[in-house]
């Protein structure tokens, strides 16, 4: 794949000279000059590249930042402006401070020179990802999880979120995981800090969703390369405990391949992860090896029938067969059974005639920044009334395995309004504090010894207490609030 680099600017020569070095470096170019033209591309054909001039004839660069940042555009972009340095050197904060991803800023009249090495770097942070990049991303938090929900629709009940793991790639912008989790999967050094980045951030984002009162069990993928080492349930169970999740909150999704692992070894761990109370779903089934025997000799709760079956499950006469017939050993099994991938109503109808009635998919909704899921499951919904608490409790098999605090807490009510200040955690005000005075996230991160993507949430979680929609609003709700604390207090 080629990446593609859009430029927009009103001065079209501009657009011309980048297009000819961005080929020049071999990448795809095209250019706009006004605002409406820019929105289309970037709806039709989203480009990895940016290169955005900040005097724009009607319209300005910053007012197009904000578009950018309401649109969550995750690609890279390139700020270019005639005014003094001082000035690019803001904007490039501003961007920042809407989460957005400066990679460069050129002063203009371009230096094509300049120019070529920008667009160089970049073509150049195409090479293929390797372990060693992998690793340090992992250290270097580079890491992020996206959330989605996993629900059942009669009656409405949020059951759990899946977080699903991308790389925030300095160059490349956001990389899925089946660009990079092939390199895990082959070695176990890297999936093992891999998984335990994804665990200490499930577990942040359970926090996230419970100081709103959302207490929203959360399942996390883990492969089969993560089980050689017996210390594991243990090191889970002392981390859930001391964050203070109920170890009943946790779903672990293991993928049923993996046949070089040692079965002895792997039935030891997952069996002392359930006795500790956590939550063990056979992801991907149907598509693995040895099913049947997994499946009979370790203690799962759930089977995820994958989604190729549920994809053409209104088509193939084969795929319904095969999906009737995981309902039936689910049932046998006492297990829950879970849909993934579910696009359609069609498709919706079907599975709830074949009897599966937990659903995921973009037809619910797609995976989203944990920040989102408050609004989502509010709109979702709305009035959740008393009649569904019993429904959240787990299924009968879970409570029969081991009694966990997690059974009575089940409880989930949208917050009906936004919460007041009073409701930012102190970590979250500490944060507001800090961004107020004018510090960027990096600098955040360092003062408070956190790290960007945990600093993230905390402003993320604060802006939607504050009502906010955007950074810009929340820096101005905040200072209220804070200036009001600050006289009440006094
Ligand atoms: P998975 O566990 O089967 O996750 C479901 C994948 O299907 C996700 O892709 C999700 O975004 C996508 N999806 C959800 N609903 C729909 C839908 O309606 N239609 C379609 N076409 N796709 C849908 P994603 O996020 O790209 O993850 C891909 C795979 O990467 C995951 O498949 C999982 O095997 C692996 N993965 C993701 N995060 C982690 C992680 O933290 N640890 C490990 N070990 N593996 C992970
Ligand atoms: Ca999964
Ligand atoms: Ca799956």
């Amino acid at each position: 794949m080629t990446m593609r680099v859009l430029v927009f600017d009103d001065d079209e020569a501009t657009g011309r000279l980048v297009i000819r070095v961005a080929k020049l470096v071999g990448l795809e170019a095209s250019a706009v000059t006004n605002t409406a033209d820019f929105q289309h591309s970037l709806v039709n054909a989203p480009p990895q590249i940016i290169v955005l001039d900040l005097q724009l004839g009607p319209t300005d660069g910053i007012e197009q930042l904000r578009f950018l940042a309401e649109r969550q555009f995750n690609g890279l972009l390139v700020l270019i402006s005639g005014f003094d340095n001082r000035v690019l050197t803001t904007a490039g904060t501003v961007a920042e401070n809407l989460g957005l991803n400066i990679t460069a800023t050129i002063a203009k009249p371009i230096a094509v020179e300049a120019l070529e090495q920008v667009l160089q770097r970049l073509q150049r942070g195409r090479q293929p990802l390797t372990a060693a990049d992998l690793l340090a991303a992992i250290r270097e938090n580079e890491m992020c999880l996206e959330f989605q929900p996993i629900v059942t629709r009669q009656p409405k009940v949020l059951r759990k979120l899946e977080a699903l793991i991308r790389w925030d790639h300095p160059t490349l912008g956001r990389v899925s995981p089946n660009d990079f989790m092939p390199i895990a999967e082959n070695n176990r050094e890297i999936m093992d800090a891999l998984t335990d980045w994804v665990i200490g951030a499930t577990v942040e984002a359970y926090q996230v969703l419970s100081e709103l009162d959302m207490n929203v069990p959360i399942a996390a993928n883990i492969s089969t390369q993560n089980l050689h080492d017996l210390t594991l349930p243990d090191r889970l169970a002392e981390r859930l405990e001391s964050a203070g999740v109920p170890a009943g909150h946790l779903y672990l999704e293991v993928t049923e391949t993996a046949a070089s692992q040692d079965i002895n070894r792997m039935m030891d761990i997952l069996t002392r992860i359930r006795l500790k109370g956590m939550r063990l779903a056979i992801d991907d089934f149907g598509t693995g090896y040895s099913s049947l025997r997994a499946l009979r000799q370790l203690p799962f709760s759930e089977i995820k029938i994958d989604q190729s079956f549920v994809k053409d499950v209104t088509t193939s006469r084969d795929s319904r067969a095969i999906v009737k017939s995981i309902v039936d050993l689910a049932a046998n099994l006492e297990m829950d059974c879970v849909a993934e991938g579910v696009e359609t109503e069609e498709t919706a109808g079907l599975l709830q005639q074949l009897g599966v009635h937990i659903l995921q998919g973009y037809l619910i909704a797609p995976p989203m920044p944990i920040e989102a899921v408050p609004a989502w499951w509010g709109i979702w919904m709305p009035g959740e009334s008393d009649s569904h608490r019993s429904e959240l409790s787990p299924s009968p098999r879970d409570d029969a395995g081991v009694a966990t605090a997690a059974s009575q807490a089940t409880v989930m009510e949208p917050p009906r309004t936004a919460p007041p200040v009073k409701k930012l955690s102190q970590r979250q005000l500490e944060v507001m504090r800090l961004l107020t005075a004018g510090c960027s996230i990096k600098e955040i991160a360092r003062k408070l010894d956190l790290s960007l993507g945990t600093v993230k949430v905390h402003l993320s979680m604060a802006y939607s207490a504050l009502g906010a929609r955007n950074r810009i609003e929340a820096v101005m709700r905040a200072r209220l609030a804070i200036q009001e604390l600050e006289a009440t207090s006094a």
